[in-house]
């Protein structure tokens, strides 16, 4: 699966938190965390085609990408496939670019991680329980 990476910016050569983190790619699926909702799908000069999606009160940005796989609108569940990545808008080599936001405000999505990951360990030991 994918690595994380802090990567120099390639236009500055400063290694930065540029709103959020680089994933290594390579013509891969990007799938939903969570259940959520998208509401933006679009393409710009620096972030190539990205998908936003909305999981509550977080929302979650992937850019890069070569293809958008839903639309404005949709409801995804956790694993569903929102687009292909790619190197469109300002990028120098394929990479999955992800922000999150938290009320409009960035965060890292390291946090959404691992939260995620917490909750399923949770559910994990919660069935454990039942049997
Ligand atoms: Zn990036």
């Amino acid at each position: 699966m994918c690595k994380l990476k802090s990567r120099p910016d390639p236009f500055t050569g400063k290694r930065k938190f540029h709103n959020g983190i680089d994933l290594h790619a390579r013509g891969d699926k990007v799938l939903a965390m969570m259940e959520g909702t998208v509401i933006k799908v679009g393409q710009d000069r620096a972030s190539g085609k990205y998908v936003v999606l909305r999981h509550g009160e977080f929302t979650v940005s992937y850019c890069h990408l070569s293809r958008i796989l839903v639309g404005k609108g949709a409801v995804v569940r956790p694993r569903d496939a929102v687009g292909i990545t790619g190197n469109t808008g300002r990028s120098t080599g394929e990479h999955l670019h992800i922000t999150c936001r938290r009320n409009g405000k960035s965060v890292n999505p390291a946090k959404i991680f691992n939260y995620i990951k917490t909750t399923r360990e949770k559910c994990l030991a919660a069935l454990a329980e039942m049997s």
